[in-house]
């Protein structure tokens, strides 16, 4: 498979320059030159199929030409070794939980499918790939412990002094190997200003393989497509064949994916794109503007993201249709307020706790179902483990939280963090001379 820019779909190139690149120079964002159909045989008897059998059946549309198959198998297996299994609320509404992976967030999907391809393709070059990322706190987790251990690799993560909570720290920090954390005395803002000017440096790109790990990395996107197409096998198995998914949306890379499945060829109903005051895309799909706004911070703030990139990726999908984008998805906002009554009632009605994220993606499946009755499955996806999220979740519900497997161990891990300054030159000496 081959792969255009948004910004140009005359370009073609391979799957490992996109891979490595992230963005093509045109600062577009890399799409398939064409959307692969699931066979829709395999559709019909899903229900046959493992999460990991659905996984590597997609992957090949994709990469089977650039991997040979027996790696790609491997490469799936070793990423996507985690469930995500829908845990029913009552007959009609089910959450689909992403969090069983290491960093207990749906990024792990991503993260470790990136990290794996990438590592295989280096090892091919045989030169070490260098990662940098910054992080305000899910995403360095995942790309931690999923590139953790993989040969060809290195990341090196900086992430704002004291702005990210206790156990995305120690996700960061204590992992040793091929993982390097720095803890900049600084916003995440300057995190971020630090890794774009290493990456237009050119002494620095002299002596090191670069590369992002972005978000909008085209190898993130296509493993994100794997649990809808399992979400709606474990619906045919209970009998249910018609959902619609809700998905907590930031940077709109997880419904980026459902949409991307969809035009693969899974079933769906429809699509509903949950947000905290941050509504660009809401706004765009009442107004048709597209007026991006500087991010405002919530309690949810995973999606603070007040210019989602991955827009023009869904934008693309279906060519620029307004009136279709506005019949699939629907969209609801909802404030601090709102989220913290929504996380509470969830555990009022169902003994669920859940992270803000996602009881949003329940405040507006339900808003969603009162507007749409109907015989439908409702389906939302729940991005993070509540453990992640201490201070948006009422203290005594917070209590009621079970630590996922592994998060003890956590605790007895140490803190292998080198702190910085929000100075570019003592970044980059790092960089250089601890190589
Ligand atoms: C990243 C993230 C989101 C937002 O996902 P997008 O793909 O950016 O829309 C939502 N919830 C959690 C917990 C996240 O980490």
């Amino acid at each position: 498979m081959k792969f255009y820019s948004t910004n140009n779909k005359a370009l073609r190139t391979d799957f490992k320059n996109a891979v490595f690149h992230s963005l093509p120079a045109d600062k577009g964002l890399y799409m398939p030159e064409e959307i692969p159909k699931l066979d829709p045989l395999f559709i019909k008897n899903i229900t046959q199929y493992s999460l990991q059998e659905i996984a590597l059946e997609i992957a090949k549309l994709y990469v089977g030409d650039d991997i040979p198959a027996a790696a790609l198998k491997d490469i799936v297996a070793d990423a996507i070794n985690f469930d995500a299994p829908i845990h029913f609320l009552d007959s009609e509404m089910g959450v689909l939980e992403l969090f069983h992976g290491p960093s207990y967030a749906f990024k792990d999907f991503g993260a470790r499918f990136m990290s794996r391809i990438m590592g295989y393709f280096s090892q091919e070059d045989d030169q070490l790939l260098d990662v940098l990322v910054a992080t305000s706190g899910d995403t360095g987790g995942a790309v931690a412990l999923g590139f953790l251990g993989v040969p060809g690799t290195r990341v090196t993560i900086l992430y704002p002094k004291g702005k990210v909570s206790k156990v995305q720290e120690q996700q960061l920090t204590t992992n040793g190997q091929n993982i390097r954390a720095i803890e900049v005395d600084g916003t995440f803002d300057d995190c971020q200003a630090l890794v774009k000017r290493a990456f237009n440096d050119a002494e620095v790109n002299q002596q090191l393989r670069l590369t992002s790990a972005n978000s909008i990395n085209i190898s993130r996107l296509i493993p994100q497509t794997f649990y809808y197409f399992w979400a709606y096998a474990q619906l045919r198995i209970q009998g249910i064949s018609e959902v619609v998914f809700t998905v907590p949306s930031g940077n709109y890379g997880n419904i980026g994916a459902g949409l991307l499945a969809y035009k693969m060829g899974l079933p769906v109903k429809n699509f509903v794109a949950a947000t905290n005051a941050n509504d660009t895309v809401p706004r765009f799909l009442t107004s048709g503007k597209y007026e991006p706004k500087p991010s405002v911070q919530t309690l949810a703030n995973a999606m603070d993201v007040g210019d989602p990139s991955n827009w023009v990726r869904i934008q693309d999908l279906f060519d620029h249709d307004l009136p279709t984008l506005q019949n699939l998805i629907q969209t609801y906002t909802y404030n601090d307020e709102e989220t913290l009554a929504g996380v509470q009632e969830m555990y009022d009605q169902y003994k669920y706790v859940a992270c803000p994220h996602t009881a949003i993606a329940y405040l507006a499946a339900k808003a969603h179902r009162a507007e749409h009755p109907g015989t439908y499955a409702s389906v939302l996806l729940s991005t993070a483990h509540p453990c992640k999220f201490p201070d948006a979740i009422p203290a005594a519900l917070f209590k009621e939280v079970q630590l996922p497997a592994g998060a003890d161990n956590l605790e007895h891990g140490e803190k292998q963090a080198v702190a910085m300054s929000a100075n570019y030159d003592a970044f980059k000496e790092y960089l250089i001379t601890n190589t």
